[in-house]
């Protein structure tokens, strides 16, 4: 019963802290509108930014991926379960951000947390004195990549060019990777790219890009924070999700013919799973061209405006008491602090129907929590209008807490 005793002791400490997390069930489709125990929302938490998730073509487009490749894939890709599906999938993909890599490649994984595991160990294999350079707000995945690869790891600060470039300067390892996030999660900044880029060819180094929320959404055509840098480097090692902007599930790394064969060969989030459900990477076709198309490029200008209108000095957010934290991207936070704060300015959104993602550590740093607004094409003016009104009332208001 030791242990027992040691997990409730620990769920009551996050508890008190006003860190314990809780699931909502969603009867509905993932989209700007959502029920939860019979509740109409307006959600502003997904990730959904091109609100494709629930697009009419990409449904159909999953039905007849299962009426031509069936369900499961049965096996993992070395085995029996690499389908047809995968490979045009693949090779699409390669099509699609290529022009910004040399001798492009692409390969699927089932989910980006498994892709940034695979890139980091298996480019780190080859070299047991590699030497990983990370950036401090990166995602949880990269981090774990970082350590599951028992390579030397140090982490630069936020955004710090001269201090990465000086740890360069320092170390003497043969394989050095720079990772970073394009857009960076609970921020919604964007990396510096061209001068990472620029540091790591100047110090032979890899620059591996974490581009979970730049796929679909930046860029002309969507090829993301590739195409909005207009990057170009045979030294790029590109991660995109497919759950995200692109509104299915799983994740793409596209990098130079030799990276992905190395990946295939070594990377075992690659080798030791069960390839995804086929119907999924026929789906993913069309979402491809609906993120090149027409269809993209109107609704990533939406997109655009909808964040613009947050800002616009007559009509966009004016917070009283709280920090809106720089970003020109559809992930908006608004800094608050304290755990309990942001917990009740959530609950209090709620009321009135309006669902806000709160962002507590360790998903942050302490002292640093925050609402986090994510904005999607799927949103009207209007409904980005309530949600204005609303976060101004709010950061004007005292909770009863601070009056007491
Ligand atoms: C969501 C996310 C991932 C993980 O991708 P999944 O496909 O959800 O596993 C990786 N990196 C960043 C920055 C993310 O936001």
């Amino acid at each position: 019963m030791k242990l027992m005793n040691q997990l409730t002791q620990q769920l009551r400490a996050l508890d008190e802290q006003d860190l314990t997390r809780k699931r909502r069930t969603v009867d509905t489709p993932c989209g700007p509108r959502v029920t939860v125990d019979g509740r109409e929302l307006l959600a502003f938490c997904s990730n959904d930014y091109l609100g494709l998730a629930n697009h009419p073509r990409l449904k159909l487009a999953l039905q007849e991926g299962a009426a031509i490749h069936g369900v499961g894939s049965g096996a993992s890709h070395m085995i029996s379960g690499h389908g047809r599906a995968h490979a045009m999938l693949e090779e699409r993909l390669a099509e699609f951000v290529g022009g910004h890599l040399e001798s492009a490649r692409a390969l699927t994984f089932c989910t980006g947390y498994m892709a940034n595991l695979a890139i980091i160990t298996g480019l780190t294999a080859a070299d047991r004195e590699a030497e990983i350079f990370s950036e401090s707000l990166n995602h949880a995945s990269l981090i774990d990549g970082a350590r599951l690869s028992r390579a030397r790891v140090r982490v630069y600060p936020h955004a710090d060019l001269e201090k990465l470039g000086a740890m360069l300067e320092a170390s003497n390892a043969a394989t050095k990777l720079v990772v970073t996030d394009s857009v960076f999660s609970m921020d919604g900044d964007l990396a510096p790219l061209p001068e990472l880029l620029a540091l790591c060819e100047q110090h032979g180094a890899w620059l591996v890009i974490d581009d979970a929320h730049g796929f679909g959404v930046l860029g002309d055509h969507g090829r993301g924070a590739l195409e909005h840098f207009n990057l170009r480097s045979p030294n790029l090692v590109y991660m995109g999700t497919l759950g995200k902007a692109a509104g299915v599930g799983g994740a793409f790394v596209a990098a130079h013919e030799t990276v992905i064969e190395t990946l295939i060969q070594k990377a075992r989030p690659y080798i030791f799973t069960t390839a995804t459900p086929p119907a999924l990477a026929h789906a993913l076709l069309t979402s491809i061209e609906l993120i090149e198309g027409q269809e993209g490029i109107k609704r990533r200008a939406h997109l655009g405006a909808l964040v613009a209108q947050l800002d616009d000095g007559q009509v966009g957010l004016k917070l009283h008491r709280w920090q809106r934290l720089p970003s020109t991207t559809a992930i908006q936070p608004i800094l608050i602090g304290d755990n309990a704060e942001t917990m009740r300015a959530g609950a209090a959104l709620y009321e009135q129907g309006l669902w806000v993602g709160t962002i507590r550590p360790p998903t942050v740093a302490p002292g640093t929590s925050r609402l986090r607004v994510t904005l999607s094409a799927g949103h009207s003016s209007m409904e980005v209008a309530r949600l204005i009104a609303a976060l101004n009332v709010l950061a004007l208001e005292r909770t009863s807490d601070e009056s007491r």
